[in-house]
C-alpha cells in the first residue's frame, strides 16, 4: 500500500487506531443469523450428514457398544468430563462439530469461542440441533441440553456468553466429533 492509498484508507476510518486495536470484531444479531443460515458452508466437500428428522433410538447395550466409555457416560448418563481434558478446546480449524452419538451437525467452528472454562464453548448453535430441559443435579436449576436426534446429553447452557446472544453452550468435548472442512 503506498502513502496515498494508506491516507485514503485512514480517512475512510477516522477511528482506525482503536478499531484495529480491538482483538475481535463485534458481532451483530444479523451476523449470528447469517452463521446459523450458512452452517452448511463449513461441511467438508462431499460430506453426507444425517438430518434431525431421522431419530436414533438404541438400547443401553447398543449405545455401550457404539460409544467409548467416557462418551457413553457423558452422552447417555449425563456425566461431565474433567475440565481442560478435551483436545477440542484447542481446535481452531474451520469445520463442523457433530454429535458423537449420531453424527448430527450441532455447531460450526464459527460459533466457537474461548470461554476459559476448559470446555469447548459456543455462543450459538446450528438451528434445531438441541432440545433443552431443566436439571437439578447440583441442587440449583441448570439448563441441560441434548441432541435432538439421539437424545445424547451434550452440556449446559449459561447466560454469561459474549454479545449479542449472551449464550454460553458449555459442551463436553467427548460428546462431539470434529469434521474439518478441509483435510489437514
Ligand atoms: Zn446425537
Amino acid at each position: 500500500m503506498d502513502r496515498r492509498t494508506l491516507l485514503k484508507a485512514l480517512a475512510a476510518f477516522p477511528f482506525a487506531g482503536p478499531v484495529f486495536a480491538q482483538p475481535t470484531k463485534k458481532m451483530s444479531t444479523q451476523d449470528i443469523e447469517a452463521m446459523q443460515k450458512n452452517w452448511k458452508s463449513f461441511l467438508p466437500a462431499g460430506a453426507v450428514v444425517p438430518s434431525a428428522s431421522e431419530p436414533v433410538k438404541l438400547s443401553k447395550d447398543e449405545w455401550k457398544k457404539r460409544l467409548p466409555g467416557e462418551s457413553y457416560r457423558v452422552l447417555r448418563e449425563e456425566a461431565t468430563e474433567r475440565a481442560g481434558t478435551s483436545p477440542l478446546n484447542a481446535e481452531k480449524r474451520p469445520g463442523i462439530f457433530a454429535c458423537a452419538g449420531c453424527g448430527l451437525p450441532v455447531f460450526t467452528s464459527e460459533m466457537k469461542y474461548e470461554s476459559g472454562t476448559g470446555w469447548p464453548s459456543f455462543f450459538t448453535t446450528i438451528p434445531g440441533a438441541f432440545e433443552k430441559k431443566t436439571d437439578y443435579f447440583l441442587i440449583y436449576p441448570r439448563t441441560e441440553y441434548h441432541c435432538i436426534r439421539c437424545g445424547g446429553h451434550h452440556g449446559h447452557l449459561f447466560d454469561d456468553g459474549p454479545a449479542p446472544t449472551g449464550q454460553r453452550w458449555c459442551n463436553n468435548g467427548v460428546a462431539l466429533k470434529f469434521l474439518p472442512k478441509t483435510a489437514a
